[in-house]
């Protein structure tokens, strides 16, 4: 039995602001089975819902050397999914108002990070094989691992896995939380963690630390090595390749099947499509926009950031309005992009819906009521929109960049190469041309998509895989 501790410092159903929250949420009960005992670390954030905090069963306390500090640490577990999760508390760390954006986050992760590691010691028999930490705010476990706890018995048989989920967030802090926090200053983690002189980078430290790299898709793993998408560090990638493998993420299938999805108005599947225009209707509805089944309906579902390409949709907006279509957005994030979709939701409400906010249901909506969801990303480790989409017989349009490109394809949606509005200008109006006259042609691209595996199943085999090899 490979023992596995998986760890990320959100996972759904308790927290989730993002794409890492639906991983986190998903793969641990994919990997898990009769030979891969997988259980899951997070914190105890207030954010979690009461009706799961009510369910935790306390196990114990202890504390957690950080620096000079000793801090208090409680263990709660809960099972759910058929696994153990355990959620580390502290309250003076995780009762707070956000999730991140804390001004002292350096501090809470390596708390959390440590935490995680002490609380290994009071796991009734279960030392694990691999831990796989996730993101920054996990990657000072491997760090901690190899410099201050290979003295205890079983430990330094313990194998690393970290993933990195987004690049763009490196966990960057003054070098100052080397010593103060760490305690790591008599060490060679002390030069290691450093991006410059003044910087400690956590996410380099744990990608120098680990046993093996893994991002959420094979693209991204080749992407990272370059400059333009390496964030400063394809040095380090380039030099740790060997390590370094990308397995595309999956999509959980029971919580996105239009064919059961209490959240969306007519349930279909792949063999009554013709229902999903009743969606559509609905939606278009509910958003305000002219009621047609024969105006395409282009909607993004979306952090509003520049990862995300908006600057093309922002520049096109003026030409979308002079074509026959429609567009929603659903998301929250930059002001700019938050007011440009405002504006042209107020000057043409028949054909822009502007929805600022973050809403589970309705986005379940968008998915079952739009034809074409938009993702012009700059960058895109893996994405789950477009994958999402395509499971509910919307067609993607994407850029092709990391897992965008690695699932949409010619016959399941639509694509552009160069981060430019001119060429996503035209590969809407090839979705137009789609739309308006090959209509058969249209449907078979939904069916294709509708019928491709993007469930967990393939990505837990390769995760399961990459585990056996290690132990
Ligand atoms: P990222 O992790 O970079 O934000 P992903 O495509 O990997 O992007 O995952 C985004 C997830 O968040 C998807 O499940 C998407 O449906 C959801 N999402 C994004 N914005 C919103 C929103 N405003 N309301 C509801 N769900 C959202």
């Amino acid at each position: 039995m490979i023992k596995v501790l998986f760890t990320a410092f959100e996972a759904d159903p308790f927290v989730k602001t993002g794409g890492l929250g639906d991983v986190a949420g998903s793969l641990p009960a994919a990997t898990a089975s009769s030979a891969y005992d997988v259980r899951v670390v997070l914190p105890k954030l207030s954010a979690i819902p009461e009706k799961y905090v009510k369910k935790m069963e306390f196990v114990t306390t202890f504390s957690v050397p950080l620096g000079w500090r000793n801090q208090y640490c409680g263990l709660f577990r809960l099972k759910h999914k058929g696994i153990w999760h355990y959620f580390l508390d502290n309250e003076y760390y995780f009762k707070r108002d956000q999730v991140y954006g804390e001004f002292d986050d350096g501090e809470r992760v390596a708390f959390f990070s440590k935490a995680v590691l002490e609380c290994i010691l009071h796991l009734d028999d279960f030392v694990p094989d691999i831990i796989h930490c996730n993101d920054w705010h996990t990657a000072l476990v491997p760090v901690f691992l190899k410099e201050q706890y290979l003295a205890i018995p079983d430990f330094p048989n313990i194998k690393t896995v970290f993933t990195i989920h987004n690049l763009k967030f490196q966990g960057m802090y003054s070098d100052f939380v080397i010593g103060d926090i760490c305690g790591l200053s008599n060490t060679p983690a002390a030069s290691q963690l450093l991006s410059d002189d003044h910087t400690a980078n956590y996410l380099q430290g744990a990608s120098i630390y680990c046993d093996r790299i893994t991002t959420v898709s094979p693209t991204y793993a080749e992407e990272i090595c370059m400059p333009y998408f390496g964030e400063g560090l394809d040095w380090l990638f380039n030099k740790r390749r060997d390590a370094l493998t990308g397995i595309l993420n999956g999509i959980d299938y029971k919580a996105w099947d239009p064919a059961k999805d209490k959240d969306i108005p007519v349930n279909y599947d792949i063999s009554s499509l013709s229902k999903k225009q009743e969606n559509k209707m609905k939606l278009q509805e509910e958003l305000g926009l002219e009621v047609n089944k024969d105006i395409p309906l282009f909607v993004i579902i979306s952090r509003l950031t520049e990862q995300k390409g908006l600057d093309l949709v922002n520049y096109l907006l003026p030409e979308f309005q002079k074509r026959n279509m429609q567009l929603a957005v659903l998301g929250v994030g930059d002001p700019e992009y938050e007011n440009a979709f405002r504006y042209y939701a107020g000057i043409d409400p028949a054909k822009f819906s502007a929805q600022i906010k973050f809403d589970g249901g309705l986005s379940h909506r968008m998915y079952a009521g739009a034809d074409v969801m938009l993702v012009p990303s700059r960058f895109e480790p893996c994405g789950l929109t477009q994958m999402i989409a395509m499971r509910y017989g919307t067609l993607p349009l994407v850029r092709e960049t990391g897992g965008l490109k690695d699932t949409v394809h010619e016959d399941n949606g639509f694509s552009f190469l160069t981060f430019n509005a001119g060429d996503m200008l035209y590969a809407v109006d090839c979705a137009l041309d789609v739309w308006f006259n090959h209509k058969k042609r249209w449907t078979s691209m939904q069916k294709t998509g509708m019928s491709e595996d993007y469930s967990w199943k393939a990505s837990a085999k390769e995760y399961r895989k990459l585990y056996s090899e290690l132990v």
